[in-house]
């Protein structure tokens, strides 16, 4: 694999900002945003690939002293190039299904051997392709699925390996709908039980114990939780050694949070590089004397500050004291405010001259009031055909898109330096109904 890294890493910077006005115009890295909108029009996603490159960066130095493989979680953003871009710099992948299987297949083969496969409800199909394929890790949530894996295996005639995803009932603090890691949400298998399933697992001969897994959830701003999940995960793991497993792999999941606040403030106070250090000595100091080779699964903070979502201004309307501004994106195209109350930044693709601000909430055309990107927010003032962005959308974005009111989902462009790519052409009304039948 080591031939496949990238001949040049890009250089480490503290936190280089790849959307940034340039003579008063809105960037990303060399494209000016309003040139790509007038060309490939709106909603329109796009990406920087520097930074997409620069933050596999990071954590590859970070975790640099001990062996570790990056698998990326593709549920995060799936696009086939965006994978591939990280497969050819040497990131593995986390899936959490088949289509996700397959999409790492069709962005770059050998990368299968560096699947891992999460999830709660794995179906046989699921499984048995992923045991064709040969992935690295099953991260199984249950007993019945260990069952499941072991007849499919034993049908196949493959060994699978697998680890059990624990639950180490650690509190995180994020939104309630991201937290995994507590007793009360569906994810994993309580700690105290995991010994006993591994001890009756090691005497199926379908079934290699090759690691342990965890995951307490996304968009975790303190490291401490990671430090603690992985105190209790290294224990076991030791009780699982005295008890004659031979476990290879640790499995420390994803869900190291980034700053969505406002620029001004974040620009001094978020430094990813010293945020990846963090986290990899939380880690560390929770894996101790630990020598299994570490597995990560870091989504959001590898693909988010690398995204954005273009939009135009359709109309700026007032009902009563409240002022709207209606734009072509809506909750199918970026559905983290209304599900999550996400904060995203959005600012005007012209940089503003004067100081004088506008209070409005921007609303998508979705017939839902939760059709909202921001309530209350001071922007400069926008006019109708005015392009806004919203900022740091690249993760849980396009992945959660939808053709909601049969809207067409957004284009994506992928910028590269001076290069611009699309990864992803607009939808079009024959995609919208090809799957119908009359
Ligand atoms: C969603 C998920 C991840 C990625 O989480 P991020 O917050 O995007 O880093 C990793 N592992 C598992 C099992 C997940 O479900």
């Amino acid at each position: 694999m080591s031939k496949k890294i990238a001949p040049t890493p890009p250089p480490i910077e503290a936190n280089p900002r790849p959307f940034a006005y340039r003579n008063r115009l809105l960037h990303c890295d060399g494209a000016d945003l309003a040139a790509l909108a007038a060309e490939h029009g709106t909603p329109l996603y796009v990406y920087s690939a520097r930074q997409i490159s620069h933050r596999l960066q990071l954590f590859k130095d970070a975790f640099a002293p001990r062996p570790h493989t990056i698998c990326y979680a593709v549920k995060a953003n799936s696009s086939l190039a965006i994978l591939r871009l990280l497969a050819k710099q040497g990131a593995g992948f986390d899936i959490v299904s088949g289509g996700e299987l397959e999409r790492v297949r069709k962005a770059h083969k050998p990368a299968l051997k560096k699947v891992v496969f999460s999830g709660v409800g794995k179906q046989t199909w699921e499984i048995d392709a992923a045991l064709e394929a040969d992935i690295l890790l099953f991260n199984v949530e249950s007993e019945a699925e260990l069952h499941l894996l072991a007849a499919r295996a034993e049908a196949l005639g493959k060994v699978a390996r697998f680890a059990l995803r624990v639950n180490p009932d650690v509190f995180a603090e994020t939104h309630p709908y991201i937290s995994t890691g507590l007793n009360e949400h569906k994810f994993g298998i309580d700690i105290k039980a995991a010994r006993a399933i591994y001890r009756k697992a090691a005497k199926s001969r379908w079934l290699d114990p090759a690691g342990v897994s965890v995951h307490i959830g996304s968009q975790i701003r303190k490291v401490d939780p990671f430090a603690a999940a992985l105190t209790r995960v290294t224990s076991l793991i030791a009780d699982l050694r005295r008890d004659g497993h031979n476990i290879r792999y640790v499995d420390a999941g994803g869900g190291l949070g980034i700053d969505y606040g406002p620029r001004a403030s974040t620009s001094a106070a978020f430094d990813p590089a010293k945020q990846v250090a963090k986290y990899a000595a939380a880690l560390t100091k929770g894996l101790g004397t630990e020598p299994a080779h570490l597995l990560l699964e870091p989504g959001r903070f590898i693909i988010a500050q690398a995204g954005a979502l273009l939009t135009r201004v359709l109309y700026v309307k007032k009902n009563g004291t409240k002022t709207f501004v209606i734009t072509d994106a809506g909750m199918n195209d970026l559905i983290r405010p209304a599900l999550y109350h996400a904060h995203h930044e959005i600012i005007p693709i012209k940089q503003p001259a004067g100081k004088s601000t506008l209070t409005a909430d921007i609303v998508g055309p979705v017939c839902e009031s939760g059709d909202f990107f921001a309530r209350d927010r001071i922007l400069p003032p926008v006019k109708p055909n005015d392009l806004i962005l919203l900022l740091d959308a690249g993760a849980y974005g396009m992945s959660q898109t939808s053709n909601y009111n049969s809207r067409p989902r957004p284009a994506e462009l992928l910028i590269e330096g001076d290069i611009t790519r699309i990864i992803r052409r607009r939808e079009t009304m024959r995609d919208l109904l090809a799957p119908e039948i009359l």
